[in-house]
């Protein structure tokens, strides 16, 4: 027995999920036909109270044609540093769109509206211009930490006072709305456009979705054809998201409960330095000198168990859908030999 905390992105479709892809309607998307797609993109744009979606293969396409459509080169972006839509995009912000980056030192991945009113450029032809505000809710590098949603409403009346767009790079949002007890429609409410995965928590083999308005939504399925991802009988994969929008969000608080289990039994490990604070289904965890992430990462795959080294001295544990609480139990007991 394999037990794969590397990422929520491993789960491979249950055998529920694989009969409703097997039944899909599918048509040409390219046309607009197929019926899977955009009974999806239906779903999930009234789940958000949001005028429309776009089905995409990946977050990272969402984010980068978000963000192509709120900016022109030589526009800049506000986001946190430690950000996918920055760090782990392959530059794309700088590729796709021709845009600068305004970093933000924030608290776990999550950044203020006092920050962000004081990153906002000067009208002043020296200057970038700021065009955009893209946070990350839940936050990868912070440990799947949330935002308190108030500060949320505070960023977006900021942002409507400068005339700043709002993103929301929402890969875990799903997390963050179980962990707080939201709903969609206040994100739907607040946010111009959101970016949600499939494919991480909710078990999807693949896919995304990009939401926003209708006008936001037609710009986005222009530039998805020009950055190559327009999709012909996708429904196969749609009909997965479906699938998990039905039946796989609720459940995301035992993944919770599976990261707290563990963090509860292991932070007192001697070897562990510091831990971030577990609010999700993300673990992150510092080593003492003793031994080192890529150490540690090889220590426990001699016992099955899987881990990050996200750092030499960081390591992630990601509990997810096809994380049983045999295999927690499993992981506790090699963590108390250790
Ligand atoms: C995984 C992830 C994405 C999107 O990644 P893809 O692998 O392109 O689907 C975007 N943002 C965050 C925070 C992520 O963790």
């Amino acid at each position: 027995m394999i037990i794969d905390f590397r990422s929520d992105t491993v789960t491979k479709p249950s055998p529920a999920m694989l009969d409703t892809m097997m039944k899909a309607k599918v048509g040409d998307d390219v046309f607009g036909e197929d019926t899977s797609i955009n009974e999806l993109e239906h779903l999930a744009a009234g789940m958000f109270g949001m005028e429309a979606a776009l089905f995409c293969p990946s977050g990272t396409m969402t984010n980068q044609i978000a963000i192509k459509c709120h900016t022109q080169p030589g526009d800049e972006v506000i986001c946190d540093e430690s950000s996918h839509v920055y760090q782990y995009e392959g530059g794309g912000i700088a590729f796709n769109s021709g845009a600068s980056v305004k970093l933000l030192y924030g608290d776990r991945g999550r950044i203020t509206a006092e920050q962000i009113l004081a990153a906002i450029q000067p009208d002043d032809p020296h200057r970038a211009h700021s065009s955009l505000v893209s946070l990350e809710n839940t936050s990868n590098r912070g440990g799947g930490s949330c935002y308190e949603f108030s500060e949320i409403l505070k960023i977006q009346s900021l942002c409507k006072e400068k005339n700043l767009a709002f993103h929301l790079d929402g890969a875990r949002l799903w997390n963050a709305l179980v962990a707080k007890k939201e709903s969609p429609k206040q994100y739907g409410e607040a946010f111009d456009s959101i970016s949600i995965c499939l494919s991480k928590s909710l078990g999807c083999p693949v896919g995304s979705l990009l939401l926003g308005k209708k006008d936001f939504i037609k710009k986005a399925r222009r530039i998805r054809k020009v950055f190559g991802g327009g999709m012909r009988q996708a429904g196969f994969i749609a009909a997965a998201g479906i699938y998990a929008l039905h039946n796989n969000i609720n459940r995301l608080s035992e993944d919770h409960l599976h990261a707290a289990l563990i963090a509860d039994a292991i932070s007192k490990k001697d070897f562990i330095k510091m831990m971030l604070p577990v609010e999700t289904n993300i673990i992150i965890f510092e080593l003492t000198n003793t031994i080192s992430a890529p150490q540690l990462v090889a220590k426990l795959k001699e016992y099955d168990i899987l881990g990050y080294a996200i750092s030499p001295v960081r390591v992630r544990l990601v509990t997810h859908l096809d994380i049983s609480k045999e295999m927690i139990q499993k992981t506790i007991e090699v963590f108390n030999q250790l």
